[in-house]
């Protein structure tokens, strides 16, 4: 089977090309601390040398950036970073990276002196000065608040559109073409309409895909494959990355699944039998990476998959992330959502917080509360 893909633009990163026909790269995220210089190195070579095509890396402070000075000269893996509301750290980083990844939902936070557009050109004239793609990664969890408020609350998916647009729109008038963007939900069906309708309105630009915050394998793989499958089987998509929840230290299983779904597809091997059941237990769970704060992250999120097993029947999301950066943000559409910090989970029901607890007395807490929407849902 042939599959035709989408006209894209090219966008060099590093040593590779990424649209324009140039093969589907697979990518992947160092989860070491980025200060444990060695660690990050050790990781970002072994992603390298299975295909990671780019790896990313999460800074956060200056102390992480000179960190990723060092780490430049010790790997020739294609690296990116990651740059969260403190879009400032761009000038640092660009100098030693090959592509800027931004959030447009953390640009309209303390807005107050400059407007996301400001932003925005401030982040396009540092990466274009420094020969950086940059890629526009708009996430279901943190999406621009008025086009959120714009919209039905049902209706998750045309904020998220509209943002990736205007932000395209922007920087397109910039005179910056070397950009790609990412439009990623933890609902894989969600990932596959908002990508398809993205791509019919600008089907030049080359699109970074993935189901975020999939969980552990096999579900996290499972549900990737599902939104992959009709998406690069309908030509869409020029980069992928498989987010999974893995101990530490991280193999790159993240690289293997998104070598062998891209080469499925392209095969013609796909399952598309395979749906996402959205009636039953759903436990989402982010990749972690160098925010996370403590390590019992991974095994928490394990222990929540295993406790909450008894109520695989019923349509409730469970969402379980590493750090305080993003977690307030991702786990409110779930119906419980904890949030990992240094010594505490913090618990909540849908946008209400419940309180932090320990991490040896989180999971009877979450327990409790899954008791009491399992009895709901019985009665309903
Ligand atoms: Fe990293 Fe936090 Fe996102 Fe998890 S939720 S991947 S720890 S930034």
């Amino acid at each position: 089977m042939t599959i035709r893909r989408n006209p894209t633009r090219p966008v060099p990163i590093g040593n590779i090309t990424i649209g324009d026909g140039h093969p589907i790269a697979v990518q992947s995220m160092t989860a070491t601390k980025t200060q444990d210089i060695d660690a990050t190195v050790a990781q970002a070579e072994a992603l390298r040398q299975r295909g990671a095509g780019v790896v990313r890396i999460a800074v956060d402070s200056t102390k992480d950036a000179e960190a990723l000075a060092e780490i430049r000269r010790q790997t020739t893996a294609n690296l990116a970073v990651d740059l969260q509301e403190n879009f400032r750290l761009a000038e640092l980083v660009a100098p030693h990276v090959d592509k800027v990844r931004y959030n447009p939902g953390h640009l309209y936070h303390h807005a107050r002196e400059l407007t996301w557009q400001d932003k925005v050109k401030y982040l396009i004239d540092v990466a274009g000065s420094n020969g950086c793609a940059v890629r526009i990664g708009v996430n279901c969890g943190s999406v621009d608040p008025a086009k959120k408020e714009k919209y039905a609350a049902n209706d998750s998916i045309t904020p998220m559109l509209e943002s990736a647009l205007e932000h395209c729109e922007l920087v397109d008038s910039l005179g910056f073409h070397h950009f790609v963007v990412s439009l990623k939900d933890s609902d894989p069906s969600k990932v596959v309409e908002v990508n398809k309708r993205f791509a019919e309105q600008r089907p030049d630009v080359p699109l970074h895909l993935g189901v975020t915050e999939a969980g552990m394998p096999p579900d996290g793989i499972i549900k990737t494959r599902i939104a992959f499958e009709q998406l690069i089987g309908k030509g869409i998509g020029d980069t992928v990355r498989v987010s999974l929840t893995l101990p530490n230290p991280r193999k790159p299983e993240e690289i293997d699944a998104g070598l062998e779904i891209v080469a499925d597809i392209q095969a013609g091997r796909v399952r598309s039998v395979v749906r996402f059941d959205d009636t039953k237990l759903n436990i989402i769970s982010c990749p972690s990476c160098s925010r996370v704060e403590n390590e019992a992250f991974v095994d928490l999120a394990a222990k929540v998959k295993e406790m909450s097993a008894y109520a695989q029947d019923y349509a409730i999301t469970i969402a379980v992330m590493g750090c305080r950066v993003n977690g307030p943000g991702e786990t409110d559409d779930a119906d419980l959502g904890l949030w990992c910090g240094p010594a505490k989970v913090n618990l909540k029901k849908g946008e209400e917080p419940l309180g932090a607890f320990g991490y040896d007395e989180i999971l009877p807490k979450l327990k409790a509360e899954l008791d009491a929407l399992v009895d709901a849902k019985k009665r309903m």
